[in-house]
C-alpha cells in the first residue's frame, strides 16, 4: 500500500468516516502545493473505497481486492495517465466509459485524475456530465496543486479537500526516518513544508549544492566574492529562480523597510520577467545586473526609501 503520510492522517481519518456513514461525495478535489503527498492520499483512499475488508485504519491490504491493485490490476480503478503537458477529452471519455461499466469485483469503482488542473476545456466540459450525475459506487478524485485554474463548474461539483503543507516539526520528524544525516538548516523553510521536495532535494544531491549557492549569496552580499565570481558561479544553475526568490525574501528584504523591500522584490521580479520573454537573453549579464541593483538597494541610505 501507497504510504499514508502522517501529517494526513487527521483528514484521512475524516474521508474514513464519511465512508462509514455512506456519506463520502462522490467527487472530491484534493487540493494542496506541490511535494505534500496529494497522489499518495488519493491511492489510500481509493485503496479503502475498493477494499472487501475494510479495517477501521483503512484497507486490509490482503483481500482479492487489495492484491489486485497492489499489482496495479484492478479493473475498478482506472489512474489517468497522460504523455502531454495536458490532459485531452479522449482521456476523459476513458474516464466516463469507465464510469458507466459495471463494477468487476462487485464493488465500489474509483477514478483518478491527477494534475486535473492540465485538463482542456473539452476535457472539462466533457467531465461535467459525469460529475452532474456520478453512477452508484463511483467516486472520482481529482488532485491539483492549482485548485483555482479549475473551471468554477468543475470545483461546484466537487467536494473541496484542501491540504496543507506540513508543518517544520512534522517535516523534520518524518524526513529523520528517511535520512540519516540531518538536513541543511534552510532546507524545510525552502520547501515550505513539502516534505517529498525537501526528500527529493535532499536524496539528487540538490539540497547541498542549494545550501553551497545561499553561502556564496552571502559572500558576494557581505562584499566576500566579487560580482564577476559571483555571476560565474551561479549562471545556469539549476533551481537558482526559486533559490533567488528564498534568498531575496527571506534573507535580504525582511529586515528592510516597506519602500525599500518592495524595490527588492521588484527587482527581482523584472528579472524573472525578463528570463522568460526576452529570447536569447544574455542570462550572465541579466543577473549581473540584477546582483548589481540588489547590492545598491541594500546600500542605500535607509531614508531615501522612506515616505
Ligand atoms: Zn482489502
Amino acid at each position: 500500500m501507497a504510504e499514508l503520510y502522517p501529517w494526513f492522517q487527521p483528514q484521512f481519518s475524516q474521508m474514513l468516516s464519511l465512508i462509514k456513514q455512506q456519506q463520502l461525495a462522490h467527487a472530491l478535489v484534493l487540493c494542496g502545493q506541490d511535494g505534500i503527498g496529494k497522489s499518495a492520499l488519493a491511492d489510500a483512499l481509493a485503496a479503502v473505497l475498493l477494499c472487501k475488508n475494510r479495517q477501521s485504519d483503512g484497507a486490509c491490504g490482503q483481500c482479492k481486492s487489495c492484491l489486485l491493485r497492489h499489482a496495479g490490476n484492478h479493473a475498478d480503478l482506472l489512474h489517468l495517465r497522460t504523455d502531454t503537458q495536458h490532459l485531452g477529452v479522449d482521456a476523459i471519455r476513458q474516464l466516463n466509459n469507465f464510469t458507466q461499466g459495471a463494477a468487476q469485483q462487485h464493488g465500489n469503482r474509483v477514478a483518478i485524475i491527477p494534475k486535473a488542473d492540465s485538463m482542456t476545456e473539452a476535457a472539462a466540459n466533457a467531465l461535467l456530465k459525469t460529475l452532474e450525475e456520478p453512477p452508484a459506487g463511483c467516486f472520482i478524485v481529482l488532485v491539483t496543486s492549482n485548485y483555482l485554474q479549475l473551471s468554477a463548474t468543475i470545483r461546484s461539483r466537487c467536494q473541496q479537500w484542501q491540504l496543507s503543507a506540513a508543518n517544520q516539526t512534522d517535516t523534520a520528524q518524518w524526513l529523520s526516518t528517511k535520512i540519516t544525516k540531518p538536513p541543511p538548516a534552510f532546507l524545510l523553510e525552502y520547501c515550505q513544508g513539502a516534505p517529498l521536495k525537501a526528500l527529493s532535494l535532499l536524496e539528487n544531491g540538490t539540497a547541498e549544492s542549494l545550501s553551497d549557492t545561499l553561502r556564496l549569496l552571502d559572500e558576494y552580499f557581505n562584499g566576500k566574492l566579487l560580482l564577476s565570481a559571483a555571476v560565474k558561479q551561479l549562471d545556469g544553475q539549476a533551481e537558482l529562480s526559486g533559490l533567488l526568490s528564498f534568498y531575496i525574501r527571506q534573507r535580504l528584504a525582511q529586515p528592510l523597510a516597506f519602500l525599500k523591500q518592495q524595490a527588492v522584490l521588484t527587482a527581482y521580479q523584472r528579472w524573472c520577467r525578463d528570463a522568460t520573454r526576452i529570447i536569447g537573453q544574455n542570462s550572465a549579464l541579466a543577473l549581473t545586473d540584477l546582483l548589481t541593483e540588489l547590492k545598491t538597494l541594500l546600500q542605500h541610505p535607509e531614508a531615501k526609501w522612506k515616505s
